[in-house]
């Protein structure tokens, strides 16, 4: 067990740990292990910033989230194609309509990229189905 509280938002609740995804090799993130999903704002925070963090250090633990890390996390964060919604604003939408998914996003191939390009559930309801 450990205390968790969101930088980004001031709650106290969260979803779920899990281990970074994407292996980053240099900057702010290059030091994230695991992430921690807060359960009002839905946005994976770094354990770092979020787990165990004493009162005290909470606001520097603030300014270093708002200030370093989460203009970075921006540039890396999963966002649909179409309507540019992040990841978060889209759990969030699925959360308060009570609609259960659990994936949010699909992928269309983009062949200049050579990744796919994603599109949310919420642009295309018909992959709801
Ligand atoms: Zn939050
Ligand atoms: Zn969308």
């Amino acid at each position: 067990m450990f205390s968790f509280k969101c930088p980004n938002c001031d709650s106290y609740k969260y979803l779920n740990k899990h281990s970074f995804g994407k292996k980053i090799s240099s900057g702010l993130y290059k030091n994230v292990h695991t992430e921690i999903q807060c359960a009002n704002c839905f946005i994976d925070i770094p354990s770092n910033l979020c787990e165990n963090i004493n009162s005290k250090d909470f606001n520097l633990v603030k300014k270093s989230w708002f200030d370093e890390y989460k203009p970075l996390h921006l540039n890396h964060a999963a966002k649909c194609s179409k309507c540019s919604r992040f990841y978060w604003e889209i759990e969030k939408f699925f959360s308060e309509n009570k609609i259960k998914s659990k994936d949010i996003f699909y992928q269309t191939y983009n062949p200049q990229k050579g990744v796919g390009n994603l599109v949310c559930k919420i642009c295309d309801p018909t992959a709801f189905k």
